[in-house]
This record gives structure tokens, sequence and C-alpha cells, in this order.
């Protein structure tokens, strides 16, 4: 009977470990990494380790006349390990890279692509990153049609950096999230814009799309995906209404922090790192802080 009862118990929480973000709990070492996914004949997923133990992802589409790449790593080494692996998919050169997150986690080895490439970033990211040549910003919505694919770049609203970016292939039904979506990953708040995040949320899960990738964490089978940014969704909109409520108790937020419940999201991966953090940013917007 207890066995039967832990059998009943496994089943429903699945295997052990697989909700999470990190490597380790599916028993994956940094010498499995960088990894390659191929979504499609002309779309692919680079990712590699970040140092917090979870993936940072890049999307790889191939065109007729070029590859554009949405996302970089964080040091020109490991961007180097994805330009290399272009090479090995197709002759086609970069031509365009399209910066979603401008976070030193995906820009850090810029340095690594193609000198001649053209890149598009929202004006925010243009400006933090003091880019000057070949840059074209997008601030709404521009749509290029290279080599027979049609890739759209978006600003859906502000998220986790102020600039964000997507990357939205209507034929091929993917939509590369970058930082608006981590899979299983507690909201990571530093530059964050915590309400609008979530209005950003619901207009990306708005996209006709069978891929939703996120920038960090796993890449599951196309309906796991759906149900984790729906998941995260739901933490986003869980953590800013119960950092609202301690607000609204009057507490500080070092108090705050003691006295959070965060309910399921209490296990996802970086708690304890971005906890505190949610609470300060939260606590900025209710006080008028932000920008
Ligand atoms: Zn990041």
């Amino acid at each position: 009977m207890r066995s039967l009862l832990a059998l009943l118990l496994l089943v429903q929480l699945g295997t052990p470990g697989t909700r999470s973000a990190l490597i380790a709990d599916r028993g994956l070492k940094p010498s499995d990494f960088p990894q390659l996914k191929k979504l499609l004949d002309n779309v692919y997923v680079f990712s590699d380790l970040h140092t917090l133990g979870y993936m940072t992802n890049d999307l790889i589409v191939i065109t007729g006349d070029g590859v554009l790449i949405a996302d970089g790593q964080g040091s020109a080494p490991v961007t180097q390990k994805l330009v290399d692996q272009v090479k090995k998919l197709t002759s086609q050169p970069i031509k365009v890279v399209v910066i979603c997150s401008e976070h030193g986690d995906h820009t850090g080895g810029n340095a690594a692509f193609p000198s001649n490439v053209t890149w598009y970033a929202h004006p925010f990211s243009k400006n933090t990153l003091k880019l000057t040549e070949r840059v074209e910003t997008v601030t709404d919505k521009t749509t290029l049609k290279i080599g027979g694919a049609e890739i759209q770049i978006l600003f859906s609203g502000r998220s986790h950096t102020g600039g964000d970016l997507e990357v939205y292939l209507p034929k091929e039904k993917v939509a590369f999230l970058s930082e608006t979506y981590s899979n299983h990953i507690f909201p990571s708040m530093r530059t964050a814009q915590p309400t609008e995040w979530i209005t950003t949320l619901k207009n990306v899960s708005k996209l006709d799309a069978d891929f939703v990738i996120p920038g960090h964490g796993f890449i599951e089978d196309p309906a796991l995906m759906k149900k984790e940014l729906l998941d995260f969704s739901k933490a986003l909109e869980y953590v800013v209404s119960e950092t609202t409520r301690l607000h609204k108790a009057g507490l500080r937020a070092d108090a705050a922090g003691k006295q959070a419940n965060w309910g399921p999201y209490e296990t996802w991966t970086g708690k304890e790192r971005n906890a505190p953090i949610a609470i300060q940013r939260v606590f900025d917007e209710l006080d008028g802080k932000l920008k």
C-alpha cells in the first residue's frame, strides 16, 4: 500500500528534479554543454551553461541569404562556440544579430560575432551598450524578409531589462522570448518593470507559436514549454501581488522578505537570490521610484 502511494505520488509529481532549471537536477554536467537543439530544418537553439547553473539560450535562423542570431552568450569564447556551431550547420554567413536582452550574460561575448553583422536592438539597449555602428532600432515591430524567410522582431513591452525584444517566425510558428520568459526560474527583477512585465507576458502569449523559447532554462517539448510560460506568468503575478500585500501591511523590504509566502514558487530555481531583489523592485515601483 505504501509503495502504491509512493508510485501515485511519483506519477503526480513527475520524475523528481524535472521541475527545476538547474542542469544538476537532471544529472547533467558542465561538460555536457554547449548543446544544440533542432526545432525545424532551418531553426535551432544553441545553449550554454550560465554561472548560476542553468542554460542560456540563443536562437539560430538559417535563411537562403544569411543567418540571423537572437542573443549571444556571456563571454567571447562561448559566443565563438555559437559562431563555430553555425559554420557546421550552414555555409551561410551570420548577417543579423538581434539583442533581445542587453544584459551581460547575453551580450558579453558579442565581440565574437563577425564584425560586419547588422545589429537590431531597442533604443534602451542601444544606449546602454553604447552601440553606434550598423545598428537598427526596434520600438514596436520590424519585419525582415531575408532569403525567403519572414522574421519579425518585436517589442511587446518592457519586462526583464527595459529594452526587451522577441523574435517571431510566423510561418515556422517559433517565438524566441529571451528574458521575457525564463523557464522555472524565480522572477529576476534587478532591472525589471514588475507590473509592465505581466502585461508583456500577456502580449507574447498571444503569438501564434508552436515553440515558445525561453532566454534561460530547459527547452522542453512544445506543449510543456507553453505550460511553463503560463506558469512563469502566474509566478510573476504571484510575486507582485504577495509583495504588494506586504507593502500595504507597512513592512520594510527586509522584514517583508522574512514574512513573504511564495507558495508554489518557494522551490523555484534562484529563489534565495532573486526573491529579496524582487521585493525591493516591487516596493520601488509601488513607491513611484521606477521610471
Ligand atoms: Zn540573463
